[in-house]
């Protein structure tokens, strides 16, 4: 998914940093893997591994470590190509050999020989007739990888189980008992069947935009900021997990 990622304000270890951007920064570095979930789940609450997740980035970066981020500077922007690097998700960096599943976005603006082709495996040795997914102009296909699929599935599925303890321990934390609240999560934790249709729809009226704004649209306008972004979190990890076999 395309990110906006930026801060509002300094993020450092020294100053009151904002809790949104603290929130946004911890989900973006997770992400990238430079930030891991505490055992208390994630708060918005800057921690010292926030700073240090920072300052790796930096150093794998070639800039210098100092754990911070300013608004418009080298890091937001590093942060912000690195997600951008990694959309949409990690099951879509097809290896460019061996097989592939043609993928259309699953919309009516499909052109029908490439919708003929969608859920079929080619091989990226031998392109079908108008090239691979993508190559045609305008096309919006993309070639979802075969041979990696297995090992994308597992580490989605054991994230899946560290962000489900996450979320819980969010609802704990937001009172989700809150049944104007509750109503609708019980909608987003619904079937993977009806994830999969949500996935289908998210792509189809927010094409490039975040889950995160289908999340919001759906909960009630009083949801914590948090909240949403904890759900959004999980949300895209799972929009991830229905196309596991
Ligand atoms: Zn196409």
């Amino acid at each position: 998914m395309t990110t906006n990622f930026s801060v509002k304000s300094l993020l450092a270890s020294n100053t009151n940093v904002d809790l949104d951007d603290s929130m946004k920064t911890k989900l973006a570095l997770r992400r990238l893997g430079y930030y891991k979930t505490p055992s208390y789940g994630m708060t918005s609450y800057p921690d010292a591994q926030l700073f240090v997740a920072v300052g790796d980035l930096q150093a794998d970066k070639g800039m210098r470590r100092t754990g911070e981020i300013r608004p418009g500077d080298d890091t937001e922007k590093a942060i912000r190509m690195a997600l951008d690097a990694t959309s949409p998700n990690v099951l879509d960096n097809p290896a460019k050999s061996g097989k592939y599943i043609w993928r259309t976005r699953g919309d009516g603006k499909v052109r029908s020989k490439h919708a003929e082709r969608d859920g079929k495996v080619f091989d990226w040795d031998n392109p079908p007739e108008g090239g691979h997914p993508g190559e045609a102009p305008n096309c919006r296909c993309w070639a979802e990888d075969v041979t990696d699929k297995k090992g994308a599935c597992a580490r989605l599925k054991l994230q899946l189980e560290v962000d489900g303890s996450n979320l819980d321990a969010a609802k704990t934390r937001f009172n989700i008992h809150d049944t104007r609240v509750n109503e609708q999560s019980i909608k987003l934790e619904a079937n993977r069947k009806q994830k999969a249709k949500l996935a289908t729809e998210a792509r189809v009226y927010y094409s490039g935009a975040s889950i995160e704004a289908l999340i919001r649209r759906r909960l009630n306008p009083g949801a914590p900021a948090d909240l949403v972004r904890i759900l959004a979190a999980y949300g895209e990890l799972e929009l991830e997990y229905v196309r596991c076999p």
